[in-house]
């Protein structure tokens, strides 16, 4: 036996590595990254407040500058509490640790495998509760886990991530309003969704949202929000690692997301590109194109591993889910530019043709 395997706890050395795909030069459409690279006319102003930054210093703990930025950005009230993390990623295990061993997490199923991961890294419970064969929200199966496993935190991806969709909001707020536990609910798409819950954070004391720069244009800053009751906030803000946003972050962001209008426009671009990416898929024989309030889109397709090899081979990388419960045959393809798009379209066209 080795040192580490004797060493390491047996529940981690059975984990399944969080994998990602070599994609060098391939057109990278598994990830739901934004395709707009920073508009030429920014880059000597960008390059100017980085050579500002004071790199022999520790960040700013608080990073209270880019806290205002991302008010701005996203219509964040004044008096939400707001706590930083680096990417949302963090702020799901910063949730998990201050849990105590034996408490529950709930998710539904399939949605965003980072909360079972997370779980299982903390040494929580998790349960997982089915959605419905359209991918919304089995009501009673849910509330009755809930009474069942009594979880001390739900997760609820809104939209989710990978079906695309955005639960009835309806349903959310019978979960919230039946239930002790912390609802966590995941607006990593916000940008692309009709609707958010930013305006029910004051209502529901047992609810905090989680957002990202991710999936609006710059997923390498590595930044994600949690927002709640300040009081909340203030809490958990004591399981915050100090300086967790380093500074050529806070320095990226505070400069790069003041250009809201930009960034709306990117966003709005997308919205144009997932429909008729959408009406693309729809229009090919055999496809099945689930709806979309994200920038990606989830299909079912004949044969989905063939395909899936056909595209990569071709140069275009998306997410093969086909193993996955209850996502026999289906494939997750992020929406690109229109040049990238229609490279993937072609191939899928000529795959089935
Ligand atoms: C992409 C994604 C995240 C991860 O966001 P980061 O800020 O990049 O860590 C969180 N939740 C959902 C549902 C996602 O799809």
């Amino acid at each position: 036996m080795s040192f580490i395997n004797h060493w390491l706890r047996a529940d981690i050395q059975a984990i399944n590595a969080y994998h990602v795909p070599a994609s060098t030069d391939m057109i990278k459409l598994d990830a739901m990254e934004s395709p707009f690279p920073l508009p030429d006319e920014l880059i000597a102003q960008y390059l100017a407040c980085l050579a500002d930054a004071d790199l022999n210093r520790y960040p700013n703990p608080s990073a209270d500058d880019l806290q205002q930025t991302l008010r701005d950005l996203m219509d964040i009230p004044a008096d939400f509490g707001m706590l930083l993390g680096n990417g949302s990623d963090e702020l799901i295990q910063l949730l998990a640790l201050a849990c105590e061993t034996d408490d529950t997490v709930l998710s539904v199923e399939p949605s965003f495998v980072m909360y079972s991961m997370i779980a299982k890294f903390t040494r929580l419970n998790y349960q997982g509760v089915d959605l419905n064969d359209d991918f919304e929200i089995d009501l009673p199966a849910t509330l009755s886990a809930i009474k069942a496993h009594n979880p001390k935190l739900i997760f609820i991806a809104y939209p989710n991530n990978p079906t695309g969709n955005a639960f009835d909001r309806k349903l959310i707020e019978k979960i919230i309003n039946s239930t002790d536990a912390m609802v966590v609910l995941d607006e990593a798409y916000y940008a692309y969704a009709d609707d958010s819950f930013l305006g029910d954070i004051a209502k529901y004391p047992n609810l905090v949202l989680l957002r990202t720069v991710s999936k609006i244009g710059f997923a390498g800053l590595r930044l994600g929000l949690l927002i709640g009751a300040q009081e909340t906030v203030t809490e958990l803000d004591k399981l915050r690692l100090p300086y967790n946003i380093n500074t050529l972050t806070q320095v990226s962001a505070n400069f790069l997301l003041q250009e809201k209008e930009q960034i709306d426009k990117n966003a709005k671009a997308i919205l144009v590109e997932r429909a008729n990416l959408s009406n693309d898929l729809s229009a090919i024989n055999g496809l099945v194109v689930y709806p979309s309030q994200a920038n990606f889109i989830l299909f079912k397709a004949p044969k989905a591993n063939v395909l899936f090899k056909a595209l990569k081979d071709q140069g275009v990388l998306i997410k093969n889910l086909s193993a996955a419960p209850r996502l026999n045959d289906c494939l997750r393809v992020t929406v690109g530019s229109a040049k990238e798009n229609a490279q993937f379209i072609k191939i899928v066209k000529n795959h089935y043709g």
